[in-house]
């Protein structure tokens, strides 16, 4: 084995549905950070390939469509057969998803589609269900080293689901066709607000504050691969916790004041 085939891969998309704008600024965040001189950065991209769709559905952003694609259809209800003509964006990243997850040089081992909530607050995750009871432990393990990372961002709210009506979307369906060392999740960001821990007061989400969350979630990849021994380099200690804003003493959220009620609620909303 070469040193190409240690690399790892990270599939990120958002925007499939075209009016979850702050998908987009959770995006902007991610590449924002990856691009940047920041040590951490660096080393995440000595290690890491990462391979990002900022805008699944631009006829449907363009149009200003709420949900569907210029054509009128859900896109993430359609990872099971996209159709190169009905469904052309879909069709082509799920092609290079194929063609990545056969290639011997990269192990790809996350996919993270982005979205945005319109009834839940915080930032939080979808992810399958498993019968495997050590996969399911491995794959909290993301969530919960972002929910130590980002203040808004809730692991209480973060579930793990096997709908029929979500069988169509990328993060279940990329789930039955990687192997069972990849991760596959859904990010939700709350349209609305998050609540800081320790707060009754939720915080309204600005622009800065979803683009704070991408940052946060970019920079989790190098506590994962730290825990995963893939980064063996001279890593900056301490890794200061990156933000441009003096986010800091906030800590991280417990989702607190999102009980049961806004997981019932959940369950009647898609994504
Ligand atoms: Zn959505």
């Amino acid at each position: 084995m070469n040193q190409e085939s240690e690399k790892k891969l990270v599939f990120l998309t958002s925007r499939v549905h075209p009016g979850e704008s702050p998908a987009s600024f959770v995006c902007q965040g991610v590449i924002d950070f990856l691009v940047s001189q920041h040590p951490v950065a660096q080393i995440l991209r000595d290690h890491v390939i990462f391979k990002i769709v900022p805008m699944l559905n631009p006829d449907g952003v363009y149009l200003g469509n709420y949900r569907c694609s210029l054509m009128g259809f859900d896109l993430n209800r359609h990872w099971q057969d996209p159709s190169p003509w009905a469904h052309p964006t879909l069709h082509a990243v799920k092609q290079l998803i194929v063609q990545m997850n056969q290639d011997p040089r990269v192990t790809l081992e996350f996919y993270i589609d982005v979205h945005a909530h319109s009834t839940m607050l915080n930032g939080f995750m979808y992810g399958n269900v498993f019968e495997d009871e050590e996969r399911v432990q491995r794959q909290a393990v993301f969530p919960r080293l972002l929910c130590q990372n980002a203040p808004d961002f809730s692991f209480s709210n973060t579930s793990f689901n096997r709908d029929v009506v979500k069988a169509g979307t990328g993060r279940r369906f990329l789930g039955g066709l990687l192997d069972d060392t990849s991760y596959c999740y859904t990010l939700e960001v709350s349209f609305y607000s998050y609540m800081p821990s320790g707060s009754s007061a939720p915080v309204p989400y600005t622009e800065d504050t979803y683009m704070r969350l991408g940052t946060n979630v970019a920079r989790t990849f190098l506590d994962y691969y730290k825990l995963n021994n893939l980064t063996k380099d001279n890593i900056p200690t301490p890794i200061q916790k990156y933000s441009s804003e003096p986010m800091s003493p906030m800590g991280n959220t417990n989702g607190k004041g999102e009980g049961s009620t806004d997981r019932e609620r959940e369950k009647t909303f898609k994504h």
